[in-house]
Order: structure tokens, then sequence, then C-alpha cells
């Protein structure tokens, strides 16, 4: 069977499979597979019973992270490893991360039933939670397995269960105090390079009208889940020369944010910054409060170490300026950083050509996300990061992808992967 033949034949069974991942992560409205608990074990054991269908090893790391194994001829040679992951944020989408998987595990079976024989070992990964909702910290499972997870990670708690990242690792059959600094927990020996596809999380290619987007980087960032401004609770009638106001001082920190943002677009420095958590204390700050404190959270990225270096310290004196003029005290809280993915341009160009050869039309694009690639790319892997056309973004129930695109990235990774030798 010829390759594209073998893929056309795979669309079925990846449709099942996403609809068999819907079913498991219901949560209406949307998805949720919680990191390191029973829905991400649920899809874990889907993506099992596929690679146990192709012949497959199967192995587990520490950290609970899958791994499925196409042994090659020359078990010596670098293996190629590709894979993204199964956890999502609550009420998501059903592909952001799961995609990834699937489609190495279509790529893999469709060269299977091609009659391909691989030289290298192809590995297929499927790391443990990726998205920093679950423990206030992303990438996870692919920190840990690259040996570069922060020591403190293990000791944070997931605010919804109590229980310690070292804790839900255990109850997935992992074992914490076999993950430390500097101990890689990914299969033995050297790796090629690795590749993840990932839907894209903005509209740019579907407003291009291509369906699949190779990366020219993932951009790095600075996060700070919880910055507490500390001013004064007053009476309502307060006058304004008196009062230390967070909730202004949040809000003036926010706009400032905007206008830096603002400038730096006008200058053709791409970067992001982003506020989820913008809040009083509900529980005390009424209708007749001044708020005395208030809380907020900052993801701020760039795709240059510099650039981001410059833009954390303007950051930091945007937040002392506010303080100063508004009377209140800033707590930073944890801060955690996540490194620049730079795409290996060799792969970049084999990608595309791939996809080329497989009739697949793609365009360069940037990340505007950090994913699991950006950790190896950090690591000095050659990295190489397949973007697939999505409406309506991603981290929300409205995410859209064409099962046909997704197809597409398998059949990129299906073409490169024949002919890496
Ligand atoms: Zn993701």
């Amino acid at each position: 069977m010829s390759l594209a033949a073998a893929i056309a034949a795979e669309t079925p069974r990846v449709a099942a499979m996403l609809d068999a991942l819907a079913a498991i992560g219901a949560d209406p409205p949307g998805i949720t597979r919680h990191a390191f608990d029973d829905r991400e074990n649920a899809a874990h054991a889907l993506a099992i019973a596929e690679a146990r269908r192709l012949g497959l090893d199967i192995t587990q790391d520490a950290a609970a992270n899958l791994y499925f194994t196409w042994p090659g001829t020359d078990r010596a040679a670098p293996r190629i490893l590709l894979g993204s992951h199964f956890d999502s944020v609550r009420h998501g989408g059903n592909f952001d991360g799961a995609a990834g998987v699937i489609a190495a595990l279509a790529a893999v079976s469709a060269l299977h039933a091609s009659g391909f024989v691989p030289r290298a070992d192809i590995t297929i990964a499927a790391f443990r939670c990726e998205e920093a909702v679950w423990f206030g910290l992303g990438l996870v499972g692919s920190r840990a397995a690259l040996g570069i997870l922060p020591p403190d990670a293990l000791d944070r708690r997931r605010a919804d269960t109590g229980l310690t990242l070292a804790d839900h690792i255990a109850r997935c059959g992992g074992d914490a105090s076999a993950i430390a600094p500097g101990r890689r927990l990914l299969p033995e020996g050297p790796i090629r390079c690795f590749l993840e596809a990932h839907i894209e999380q903005a509209p740019s290619l579907l407003e291009a009208g291509v369906p699949i987007g190779i990366c020219t980087g993932i951009p790095g960032n600075i996060r700070h889940a919880a910055i507490r401004i500390t001013g004064e609770d007053a009476h309502v009638g307060l006058p304004r020369r008196f009062r230390r106001d967070a909730a202004l001082a949040g809000a003036e920190i926010f706009t400032a944010l905007d206008a830096l943002w603002a400038e730096e677009d006008a200058a053709g420095r791409a970067m992001a910054v982003t506020i989820g958590r913008f809040h009083t204390d509900a529980a005390k700050h009424e209708i007749t409060v001044v708020a005395g404190d208030f809380t907020f959270s900052i993801d701020l990225r760039a795709y240059d170490a510099d650039h981001l270096a410059a833009l954390e310290r303007r950051f930091h004196t945007i937040l002392d300026a506010t303080a100063a003029r508004r009377g209140v005290t800033i707590d930073r809280g944890a801060r955690n950083a996540a490194p620049l993915g730079p795409c290996d341009a060799a792969l970049q160009a084999s990608l595309a050509a791939a996809a080329a050869r497989m009739g697949v039309a793609t365009t360069p694009l940037g990340s505007p996300a950090s994913h699991d690639a950006a950790n190896f790319a950090a690591q000095g892997i050659p990295t190489g990061l397949l973007l697939i056309r999505n409406a309506h973004g991603s981290h929300n129930p409205r995410e859209a992808m064409d099962t046909a695109d997704l197809m597409a990235a398998a059949a990129t990774f299906a073409a490169f992967l024949r002919d890496a030798d």
C-alpha cells in the first residue's frame, strides 16, 4: 500500500479515537482531563490499546510518562522521538495536546501498513501534565523526563485534591523519589530529534487557508501565579487622598502592561502579556469597601531571551512605580519560567519538504504558546513543531480542528520518518 493510501485508511480509526477521548473528558461545557488523574489515565489506556495493536514496546517512566517504541533494525542509531500530552485545562477542548499523540500514532500505523521498516527506533511519548492549571507549573511531565523539573515542584499541591504532585505521580504508578535534577527518564540512548504536532491556538492558519504551520520558534515565558497587592481596606466615604486602594493599583499595572505591549507591537517586537487572575476578595470587598488587597497573575512571553529579560525588568519597574504612587506593597510570590524553544532550521526544511511530498500545504509560523517541544529545544535537542489549523483558539470548549488537518500532520510525520534515513 502507498503511504498516502495508508494515511487515508487511518482516518476512521483516528476519528474514533478522538471521539473516545471526547467521551473520556466530557465535562460540559467542554472537556476536562485532569493531569495525573483518572481521565488522563483513561486517555493513556486508549493510546496503550492502539500501541498494543501496532506491536510497539510500551514503557512508563518514574514520572508516569508513557513511551511507545517501534524498534529499528539498528538499535544503536539515535532515536526519533515524537510526542505531546493528553491532559487539558478545565472545560477546555478535545484537541489541545491529544492531537499530537494521535497524529504520531497514526503516522506509525500508516508506515506499518505501508510495509516500512525503520532503521532507527521511533518512540512516541505521552507526557503528563502539560497544562499549568493543575500544579501552577506547566510542562511537568516533559520537564521530569528531561531532568529539569524544579526541585520544589514535587511538593506542590493540586488545589482541588489537596494532594502533592509526588502523591499524584504515585497514584499513576510513578515514583517521585526517582525524579531528580539532571536525571533523564527518557528511553536510553541518543535522540536524533524531537517532533511534536499541536493545534494552533490562534486563527492564523485559518486566515491563511493552510492546514499546517511549520513552527519557526516557541516563546519563553516568565510567570507569577499570584501577585498580591496590599493597601488598606477602608470605608467608601474615605477621600481619595487618604486611600491605599489595591484594586486601582492592580488596574494601573494592567493598563501600563497593555501600553508596553502596544509599544512593542508598534516596534515589531513579538511578545504577549496575559493577566488571567485579577480580583479583590469577594468575601469581604463589598460595594461600600475600598479594597485593601488584590491578587493577579501574569504570563509574560517573548521569542528572544534578551527581549524577555528586558520585558521582565520593565514589568518590575512598573510594579515598583505603582507601589510607590499608590502607597501599597506588592508581594510577587513564586516566579516560574519556561525556556525559549528555537526550532531547528534543518528540521523545518525537512518537515516542509515531507509535507510537500504528501501534497500538504504548509507555511512558516511562530508559535505564540509554549509546548513540551520547548523543553527539548532548550536542552539542545533538534526540535520540530507542526501547528495544525484550528478555529476558536484553545483552552476553551470551542476548539475546532478538522480530522483531515490532523491527518495532514500525520502524513507529514510519516513521510519525514520514512525518508529520515
Ligand atoms: Zn497543549
